[in-house]
């Protein structure tokens, strides 16, 4: 089970204003330095050591006004479906609306914990206003104010309780990985040409819903669970519904993985929403790789591979430690050279270093190449271990950890990367106090 909390309500009542509020903190590295992704409509949050996904579903309601009716349906029953936690926002400025009514019919069918929210309670007197709420029969009203953030902290310590505790690890030693990519990427071909058969992905029948498969899989005597999150398009009707299916899909399947492998179209390349969800997969620590598929497709020239890997790492900015294998599912092109880059990526993301060996390697690179002197004062990194956690993890012991900026970071982050393996997976740095 994942952790997605939706954020579903009529238009205007302020779904994306809590969204930013409450994914803002922590900003999406990529949105910060390659300038993608600006309008995404999910993100990573964390509230007392919850970690979980927020999407606000508001963001995919694209349609005219008179197809509404039918996009409350579609889109909010695909949150009820997919999501752990709902938050119906209502607007305690504007009262209950004949809207809310609709919203709150389809919203009562969810077996999942729904939080009745009532925005823009800025003043005390809205706080009263918000009482009104009571009568749509949901239950207890939760009056915040997602302009000031009053409010948010009682409901997020609410909702986390319906939340999984982060960090847990699941099947252990076997890695687990996610097959993710936008609909008709190749995802279900992929496992059907690993797996040497023709599987039944998803029944026909009109509304099924299923949860992502996991096979067990075995190459080369290794174990590995595949998920996979294709078939979604059966169940949905519209193109917004598919995208919308897909994405939640996604994060679940992410969340609960080592390893993502994510398949792009090597007609198509690396789209807006690839991006997402690989830096929400950066958030949350896991091991990835980008798997260009239907390379059959493309006229090749001299180095027309290295052209495009080279684009592809320009676009992916500060991660560019993605390994990227160009394959063709139909011509069974590298299918199982990208498996076992997956399992690599896994012993990258549970290798330990000692921490001999790592002072050894970086003392003398810090010695080099020292942090900058800030306000005269100079910093002095003591020493370095890799913390006893899952993923790898570094803590640098210095003087005045206050005084690392970004670019050094970096710089320690590309040294570890150059002296020891760790292609595919996230690094986390931190500066404390000796
Ligand atoms: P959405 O359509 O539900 O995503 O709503 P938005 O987040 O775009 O917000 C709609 C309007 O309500 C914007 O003008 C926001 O500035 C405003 N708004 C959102 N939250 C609050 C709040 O807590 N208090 C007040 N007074 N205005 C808010
Ligand atoms: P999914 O939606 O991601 O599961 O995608 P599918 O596996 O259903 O594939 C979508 C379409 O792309 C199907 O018609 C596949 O036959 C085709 N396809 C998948 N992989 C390749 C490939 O490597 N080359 C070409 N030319 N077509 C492919």
């Amino acid at each position: 089970m994942a952790n997605v909390v939706a954020i579903v309500g009529r238009p205007n009542v302020g779904k994306s204003t809590l969204f930013n509020r409450l994914v803002e903190k922590r900003k999406a590295i990529m949105d910060d330095e390659s300038g993608v992704t600006r309008d995404r409509h999910y993100g990573y949050a964390e509230w007392i050591g919850k970690f979980f996904t927020v999407i606000d579903t508001g963001g995919y309601v694209t349609g005219s006004e008179d197809k509404f009716e039918a996009q409350i349906r579609t889109q909010v029953e695909l949150a009820l479906d997919e999501a752990t936690v709902i938050l119906f926002m209502v607007d305690s400025h504007a009262g209950l609306t004949d809207l809310d009514k609709d919203f709150a019919k389809v919203i009562r069918t969810s077996k999942k914990p729904v939080f009745l929210v009532a925005n823009k309670a800025d003043t005390t007197e809205r706080i009263h206003m918000a009482m009104e709420f009571y009568e749509l029969g949901m239950g207890e009203v939760f009056p915040i104010s997602s302009a000031t953030g009053t409010g948010t902290g009682e409901l997020l310590d609410q909702v986390v309780k319906h939340l999984e505790d982060g960090d847990k690890i699941t099947d252990e030693g076997i890695p687990k990985i996610a097959i993710l990519g936008r609909p008709n990427v190749g995802k279900s071909s992929f496992l059907n040409a690993l797996l040497g058969k023709e599987r039944t992905i998803v029944t026909d029948e009109a509304g099924t819903t299923r949860d992502s498969i996991n096979t067990h899989y075995k190459l080369y005597g290794k174990d590995f669970i595949l998920t996979d999150t294709a078939g979604i398009r059966k169940k949905s009707r519209v193109k917004e519904d598919i995208e919308f299916y897909s994405v939640l899909r996604s994060i679940q399947a992410l969340q609960d993985s080592d390893v993502c492998i994510f398949l792009i179209d090597a007609e198509r390349g690396l789209e807006a929403q690839d991006m997402s969800i690989i830096g929400l997969a950066h958030k949350y620590n896991k091991g990835m790789m980008i798997m260009i598929n239907k390379w059959d497709l493309i006229e090749k020239e001299t180095n027309t591979a290295e052209k495009i890997k080279k684009e592809l790492v320009a676009k992916l900015g500060t991660l560019n430690y993605l390994p990227i294998i160009f394959t063709s599912v139909l011509k069974k092109q590298r299918i199982f050279q990208a498996i076992e880059k997956a399992n690599e990526i896994y012993e990258n993301r549970i290798r330990k270093i000692p921490t001999s060996k790592l002072n050894e390697v970086l003392l003398p690179e810090i010695e080099n190449y020292p942090p900058p002197a800030i306000k005269g004062k100079y910093i002095k990194i003591k020493y370095i271990t890799q913390l006893p956690i899952h993923t790898p993890t570094f803590a640098f012991f210095c003087n005045l950890p206050q005084y690392i900026k970004a670019p050094y970071e970096r710089f320690l982050e590309n040294k570890i990367r150059k002296h020891f393996d760790f292609e595919g997976v996230p690094i986390r740095l931190f500066f404390r106090k000796k």
